[in-house]
């Protein structure tokens, strides 16, 4: 091999899709580097990008914890976590518990009804660390308007209250409204 092809082939090994990732600080490309023993992924524009990242890790995002937040599987609390298809949050338990939930998933199951109290949240179901469902306002530490019952987006129509709730009975699920001053119950739906 010639001095020349063998520049050649040094440059396109490195070169290689393979071995390449874009930056995410710069517009610049991922390459592995190595210093003594150590070897490492480097942006090809060192020295005016200085990013590394190690060879194992496969982000460079650590897991934030999720405040009162607890994996429903084994009660351990939950880390927002990031993976290859984007951000998860997951078991803090991990491995032993690969509890995953997909932090879109809570965000759909959206709003049930505009809360009465502030006129700015909503009401969304959530379920505290023992399993229980309750209806609290989302704009939560602010407004600490909560039902323990499913709302329903109607009025009432004895006190105009913006919400009323679903109770089951014997008869089947009425509507009642969640005001300790009214009384109104409507006909078994
Ligand atoms: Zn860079
Ligand atoms: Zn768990
Ligand atoms: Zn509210
Ligand atoms: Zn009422």
């Amino acid at each position: 091999m010639t001095e020349q092809n063998k520049d050649a082939a040094l440059f396109s090994a490195q070169h290689s899709d393979a071995d390449t990732k874009p930056c995410p600080r710069c517009d610049g490309q991922l390459r592995i580097k190595h210093i003594g023993q150590n070897s490492f992924w480097g942006c090809s524009n060192y020295p005016a990008c200085d990013y590394t990242r190690s060879l194992q890790e496969t982000s460079d995002f650590e897991p934030q914890p999720l405040p009162d937040a607890y994996c429903p599987e084994c009660e351990h609390p939950l880390l927002l976590k990031k993976g290859r298809f984007g951000f998860f949050i997951g078991c803090s338990n991990f491995p032993k518990c690969d509890y995953i939930a997909d932090p879109d998933a809570e965000e759909e199951q959206g709003a049930l009804a505009d809360c009465p109290q502030c006129g700015k949240g909503s009401l969304i179901e959530r379920s505290n660390k023992y399993g229980k469902v309750f209806y609290p306002c989302d704009a939560y530490p602010k407004c600490r308007y909560a039902l323990n019952d499913r709302p329903v987006a109607q009025t009432c129509p004895d006190c105009g209250w913006h919400v009323l709730v679903e109770k089951k009975s014997a008869a089947g699920v009425r509507l009642k409204c969640p005001q300790k001053s009214c009384s109104y119950s409507s006909e078994p739906l």
